[in-house]
């Protein structure tokens, strides 16, 4: 294989054969193919996209560069939620037990934030002790102990993704629904699971801003799972605001127990069941979506759900009863009556980056106690001076990030609709 041509020939529309990325990504992973070769070749297929079986190959090929988690065959069902990232989303810390009572094993092999989303690794490490650096001999205990792991990826599980998504992010090629397709399924299919839902966000503070795009997106996940032998199910899901009221690392771990208390916000219960019943329904361990809704409610009320949380959190060496410090409060008022009318989500992300809550770079600490709490919704109606936002901020970046949060929010004089909150389900084709 002369990996220029393939490059030209992904450069001049064509479908690639399944012997060209095997040769190609197999190069890339053993080395042999150079970043600049990968880099011109991720820049194609932006601009060009790939078929389903092309984008197929590619994931097979990305899951190939590594290991696969080897479960015992002991008729347990693995399964995972993935997200692809908002503000506030904190459904993991949620749904993760909840699965495992529901008796489920859930290996989550989560991220970090980069940018104006929080990264679920993030957020847990907000509780002193917390460890997301299990090897996978770690991850599969505490697995089979509890239920259910939440932690980073490990080196062996597909390696040519860590060095792929590196380079696409200084590439300019991130958002290329084949290699998010790949780069995601490579990760889960590496985690040796039985089934997958994904959450596909779209709006103001996703990835996907554009409806469309989203639902590009989930329609690719579902069927390069399916066809690689991942039971795949997507939700599209509303990212034009925050979900739930709380945004930051401290303050959406104390939002996730208290919903695990029964005292969650109504979207994040929401979105949190119907992903969690999706997965219960394609694994057969409900016979209907709302039976598996039903189930996970059930977990919350009877406090099994708390208890699991509690039992995660102590097997990956963190300290459920620790005190969790906040810091200062500092109110945004509405400027004036009305209704809010949009918000623009990621600017309040990039607020609560500038107060230390998130990296401008990878590697960068994080100051877990900062936050904001949003304390209306898209559609209110609201009064002149009327507390908007609650803002948790020490000295730094306060005022720049209050600029912002006040400018991400506007009011307007007539009532809207607020958006959907689960706007599409997408299942395999043949189901
Ligand atoms: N998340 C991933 O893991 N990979 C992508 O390419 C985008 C989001």
């Amino acid at each position: 294989m002369n990996p220029a041509f393939v490059i030209e020939r992904k450069r001049e529309g064509a479908a690639l054969t399944a012997d060209e990325i095997a040769a190609f990504i197999g190069g890339y992973a053993r080395g042999e193919v150079p970043d600049y070769q990968m880099s011109a070749l991720a820049m194609a297929i932006f601009f060009r996209g790939m078929t389903a079986q092309e984008t197929t190959e590619l994931t097979r090929q990305m899951l190939r560069s590594g290991e696969t988690l080897g479960w015992p065959n002991d008729g347990v069902i693995r399964a995972d939620k993935h997200s692809t990232g908002g503000i506030g989303d904190k459904v993991s810390l949620i749904l993760a037990p909840l699965l495992a009572c529901c008796g489920l094993q859930v290996p989550m092999i989560s991220g970090r934030g980069l940018g104006p989303t929080g990264g679920t690794l993030d957020k847990l490490e907000a509780i002193p002790g917390f460890r997301t650096d299990l090897s996978a001999a770690e991850l599969q205990d505490v697995c089979q102990r509890v239920g259910c792991v939440i932690t980073g990826t490990t080196p062996e599980l597909a390696p040519a993704d860590r060095r792929l998504y590196a380079l696409r992010d200084v590439t300019g090629t991130v958002p290329s629904i084949p290699l998010i397709t790949g780069s995601i399924l490579s990760k889960k299919l590496a985690a040796g699971l039985d089934a997958l839902v994904m959450d596909v966000k779209w709006g103001t503070g996703a990835f996907m801003r554009e409806y469309d795009a989203a639902c590009a997106l989930a329609q690719s996940l579902v069927a390069v799972g399916g066809r690689l032998g991942l039971k795949t199910t997507a939700l599209v899901t509303d990212m034009n605001q925050p979900l739930g009221r709380m945004a930051g690392h401290t303050v959406e771990v104390i939002e996730s127990v208290e919903t695990l208390k029964g005292h969650g916000p109504r979207d994040l219960v929401e979105v949190t069941l119907a992903l969690g019943a999706e997965l219960l329904h394609s694994t057969r361990m409900a016979d209907t979506r709302a039976a598996g809704s039903a189930a996970l409610e059930a977990a919350i009320a009877d406090g099994r759900g708390l208890q699991k949380y509690r039992e995660m959190v102590r097997a990956q060496g963190g300290d459920p009863e620790a005190a969790l410090p906040i810091a200062s409060e500092t109110i945004v008022l509405a400027p004036r009556d009305g209704y809010v009318t949009a918000i623009e989500t990621a600017e309040l992300g990039r607020a609560v980056t500038l107060l230390g809550g998130g990296r401008q770079k990878v590697g960068d600490a994080i100051d877990h106690t900062v936050g904001l709490e949003m304390l209306v919704r898209l559609g209110d109606s609201v009064r002149r001076q009327q507390p908007l936002v609650k803002v948790f901020a020490w000295e730094r970046g306060r005022d720049e990030a209050l600029a912002k949060i006040r400018g991400a929010i506007t009011m307007g004089d007539a009532p809207i609709e607020p958006p959907k909150l689960i706007v599409e389900r997408i299942e395999p084709a043949e189901a």
